[in-house]
């Protein structure tokens, strides 16, 4: 079965910009080069805000990363900017959409205005925090509330059709995100709880409101939230197959972490996912709901915005 991918997470771009590596041909767990094979291929790169970093910093970091993603796709033609579903129709065989996400929504440093110019840059989709507390709320290790920025964050996202990505959010902020919002949620990279007892997973009640929601998880590649023991490849397949039993074929899709964690030594990098695309297959996943989770739930997802 030739590959479509749609990976809704991965650290590369600033790995890129924080050590002068090319997106495009690189030692890293992902390259453009080594995905143009694929059939159909979007690929979300995360500008992540370390949570040391706040304020005038933050917006940097953004801004550099984001100038280095134009200036990537400006000198390959195979790497294209998806900002719309036009964007998206067009996309051929032999490139790879390029989708902005935000990792900590410390990047908007506390003003809707800076928010709106992130989304004028291309953000399609942003993290309300990492792991730690920043202006919007608190993350897993710091679990503070949604803030009246943060509120007024959420709504101004959901009015401009930015994805509210709940990956690293402290359950206490993850529910009240939900309170607060009526539309679609995403967790766009982390696992099942019920499996690994990790603090970034989602626990079978998250799941199954963000599925209620008609929202998307994407599936991590990191061995702390695969397994308590040694991570393997098979793994994924573990998580997935957890989810799928909670009715999640139109919600899982692919957030590799690729260049945010390490991984499972059989899953070296992006040149090993149609290993893990066979791995489903094998397993008696159906054809049709293999191609949902790899590609076809964050297309259908995106392309609806
Ligand atoms: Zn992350």
């Amino acid at each position: 079965m030739a590959l479509k991918l749609f990976d809704l997470h991965c650290d590369t771009l600033t790995e890129c910009f924080r050590t002068g590596k090319s997106l495009i041909r690189n030692d890293l767990h992902l390259d453009i080069r080594r995905g143009l094979g694929f059939e159909r291929w979007v690929q979300c790169f995360a500008v992540w805000i370390p949570d040391e970093v706040r304020g005038d910093e933050a917006v940097s970091l953004f801004e550099g990363a984001a100038d280095l993603l134009e200036r990537e796709a400006a000198r390959c033609p195979a790497l294209r900017l998806i900002r719309s579903s036009a964007d998206l129709d067009a996309l051929r065989p032999g490139e790879c959409g390029a989708v902005l996400t935000v990792e900590s929504g410390a990047a908007a440093a506390g003003s809707l205005e800076r928010l709106s110019g992130m989304v004028r840059r291309g953000v399609r989709m942003m993290t309300l925090t990492w792991n730690g507390e920043n202006e919007l709320g608190g993350g897993v290790r710091a679990p503070g509330p949604l803030t009246p920025f943060g509120r007024e964050a959420v709504r101004e996202m959901e009015r401009l059709g930015v994805i509210i990505d709940l990956s690293h959010a402290s359950e206490r902020l993850f529910y009240a995100v939900a309170e607060e919002t009526s539309g679609p949620l995403a967790a766009s990279h982390s696992d099942a709880r019920a499996l690994c007892p990790h603090p970034r997973n989602l626990t079978d009640e998250q799941f199954c409101l963000i599925r209620d929601r008609g929202g998307l998880v994407g599936l991590n590649f990191a061995p702390p939230f695969l397994s308590k023991g040694k991570a393997r490849r098979g793994d994924v397949w573990r998580h997935a197959e957890h989810f799928l039993a909670l009715g999640g074929e139109n919600v899982l899709a692919m957030g590799s972490d690729f260049d945010g964690t390490d991984l499972p030594e059989d899953l070296r990098g992006v040149g090993d996912m149609e290993a893990l695309c066979e791995d489903f297959l094998r397993h008696g996943c159906p054809e049709d709901v293999v191609r949902r989770i790899f590609f076809e739930n964050a297309y259908n997802f995106f392309h609806s915005l």
